[in-house]
């Protein structure tokens, strides 16, 4: 690590820190246990206590430590996720705040599916959320009644799904209230320009609609949110629905092709069907926006309606992150003519970037400070990009991956709370006004709102700790990201030397100038022309850097992960440079075979924060490099070994 100041911030790659983390483990385990002594003092201890001496439960003990000694041995063989010898995929070490919350929180286990069996950490969870909606650029201020909302989900995937759910209620909101005709409402035309009414004024109809019930009689009130209920997508099914409204199609979603595969799983668990998840093209492995907007516009020609354009911040496979400035410009250029849809931020990975742009105050930095930071980073369109982002309509964003937290926290986030009583399961209550003005009450009740009944209290504070001890802005959390990007940085220089090393024996390129932590590579031995044996050559270096089950991990020096590149993604041009710079025949690159439609890359998450350890003078990424250097030309000889014989 380059900054001192991170040394607290982690367990560490050799377990540094092992006697703060102990120190808290058992100040927080006896802290509990006095807590429980404290209930109710009056009741003596159950358990007795000469019940050690009994023979079952000591012989029960034996058990326990042989299961516990077994698992412990077995979790030896787990990916080394906190050395800097791990470059493979989104993981790394834990922050310790949050690893010391979730291990103190975890024997109250709290249930954040509401205010009853959580009263501490359901408002930990929804503090959380507003943490991150801030970081975001949304509206965190809870008195507002614009502020955002958030919540944790388990992971990336299930925010994707949350998106695609309120986006379908919104969307459907508008035809449902035209249908139930309550008398003085101000309602779109037809079911057309109800069901293509822009994200806000669809907001908007849901909140004049609960101020005109507020008008009513208790009986009448009933009455129409009956009659409104019958009406909905949610009650009706798809096939209702649109038996009841002809006129309208399913709506589609738009994503990049690089878009994570959660938003398949999301389409075919609405029902919608992956059918009706349309690909748009990319350039250079970004959203191609000309394409998006010929694309929209063939749609509506169509007629058919778009549910949500799903831009991506950070691409799971290379990082790379797509013009949200210029995709909202889009839905708001089209919004203005009639032809409304919704844009949700995929940042499972790049969302806690936005740390870096962010400061105390809340405020965005300038373009010019951040560049005197970083020697690339970063790039305008990803400072526009993520300057843009409190302009979509909801967000996803993982702190199980970038925010450096335990497994089972992703979140979703949106723009406006006003949208949130259309996912309520009891709709009853919320519609008929029950839910007071106060932000925190109406969301305790968590459980009615998201996919997830019983969840994780513990995982919830473990979030807002860490949050809490790290600010999400560029002087805090920010040091930890700058350090991934520092890293990214100082890799992609190496690649240079490494190149000039192996000039003449191999050819080396960066596909595509990452933008942010991910670095991807692509290595050919000179004198191959041909995709197919690239790929071959690549596939089994990645042998000598994946995971092995059935292997002791010390036997492998470093991790990394592989990933491919298609035409699609890169786009024509790019291709053809990247071919070039291989010296590969294009003619070689075959769209319909299986394994030469494609190339084959190396890909490196530079997420873990021990990468250069100024400490011992040591660089890992020097090490790594040295590594796949002598990987590289015994895979070659192997091969030629092999042929021979
Ligand atoms: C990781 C990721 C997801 C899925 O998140 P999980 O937490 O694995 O469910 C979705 N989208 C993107 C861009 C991701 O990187």
């Amino acid at each position: 690590m380059s900054n001192p100041s991170l040394y607290p911030c982690f367990l560490g790659p050799y377990g540094e820190n092992d006697v703060l983390l102990e120190k808290l483990a058992v100040e927080f385990l006896r802290d509990h246990v006095y807590w429980r002594r404290n209930f109710h003092p009056e009741d003596p201890p159950v358990i007795p206590t000469t019940a050690t001496q009994r023979a079952d439960y000591q012989a029960f003990e034996a058990r326990m430590r042989r299961e516990l000694h077994r698992l412990s041995a077995a979790l030896k063989r787990s990916v080394p996720f906190h050395s800097p010898r791990y470059l493979g995929h989104m993981a790394s070490d834990l922050a310790l705040p949050g690893l010391a919350a979730q291990m103190l929180a975890l024997p109250y286990n709290p249930n954040n599916v509401s205010d009853d069996a959580a009263p501490v950490t359901i408002d930990l969870e929804i503090k959380a959320g507003l943490q991150l909606a801030r970081m975001l650029g949304f509206n965190d201020d809870p008195h507002h009644p614009g502020c955002a909302f958030g919540h944790l989900t388990s992971g990336g995937t299930v925010a994707n799904y949350q998106a695609l759910r309120l986006a379908l209620a919104l969307k459907a909101f508008p035809v449902a209230l035209c249908a139930a005709a309550p008398p003085g409402l101000t309602l779109p035309d037809d079911d057309w320009a109800a069901f293509t009414l822009p994200t806000q004024d669809c907001i908007e109809l849901v909140g004049q609609w609960q101020h005109w019930l507020s008008g009513l009689t208790p009986s009448a009130r009933h009455d129409w949110v009956r009659r409104l209920q019958s009406e909905r997508i949610e009650e009706l099914g798809l096939v209702a629905f649109f038996a009841r409204h002809p006129t309208l199609t399913p709506p589609v979603v738009l994503a990049p092709v690089t878009a994570h595969y959660s938003w398949s799983k999301g389409l075919k668990l609405l029902g919608l069907g992956r059918a009706q998840l349309l690909a748009v093209p990319e350039r250079g492995m970004r959203m191609d926006t000309d394409a998006l907007d010929d694309l929209v516009n063939r749609l509506r020609a169509e007629r058919r309606p778009v549910l949500l354009t799903v831009a991506v911040l950070g691409t799971t496979e290379f990082g790379t992150i797509d013009p949200v400035h210029r995709i909202l410009a889009c839905r708001d250029q089209h919004a203005a003519t009639g032809f409304g849809f919704g844009v949700h931020v995929d940042a499972a990975w790049g969302g806690y970037l936005a740390t870096l742009f962010r400061t105390p105050e809340g405020t965005l930095r300038a373009f010019s400070d951040m560049r005197q930071e970083f020697s690339a980073f970063p790039s305008r369109d990803s400072y526009d990009a993520i300057a843009a982002l409190g302009g979509s309509d909801s967000i996803t964003v993982d702190p199980h991956k970038l925010g450096y937290l335990p497994y089972g926290a992703g979140a979703f986030i949106c723009r406006d709370q006003r949208a949130m009583p259309l996912l309520v399961e009891d709709a009853d209550y919320v519609f008929a006004g029950g839910t007071g003005n106060d932000y925190f009450a109406r969301f305790r009740k968590l459980g009615r709102y998201i996919l997830e009944g019983s969840k994780s209290g513990a995982a919830a504070a473990a979030v807002y700790v860490t949050h809490s001890v790290l600010p999400l802005d560029y002087t805090q959390f920010g040091r930890i990201t700058a350090e991934t990007i520092h890293s990214a940085e100082a890799f992609a220089q190496r690649i240079e030397r490494f190149a000039a090393q192996l000039a003449g024996r191999f050819h080396v390129c960066v596909p595509f100038a990452p933008d942010s932590n991910l670095v991807c590579l692509a290595i050919n031995p000179a004198g191959n022309r041909d995709v197919r044996t690239m790929n071959a050559f690549l596939t089994r270096l990645y042998e000598t850097l994946r995971c092995d089950p059935d292997k002791a991990v010390q036997a492998r020096e470093f991790y990394g992960s592989v990933t491919t590149l298609r035409p699609e993604a890169l786009g024509a041009t790019d291709m053809q440079r990247v071919l070039a710079a291989l010296d590969l025949d294009p003619a070689t690159l075959l769209p319909d075979h299986d394994g030469a439609d494609r190339l084959v890359i190396l890909r490196h998450t530079l997420m873990n924060p021990f990468l250069q350890d100024s400490e011992n003078g040591l660089s890992y990424i020097d090490h790594y490099f040295d590594y796949l250097a002598r990987q590289i030309v015994s895979v070659v000889d192997q091969r030629s070994a092999g042929m021979a014989a």
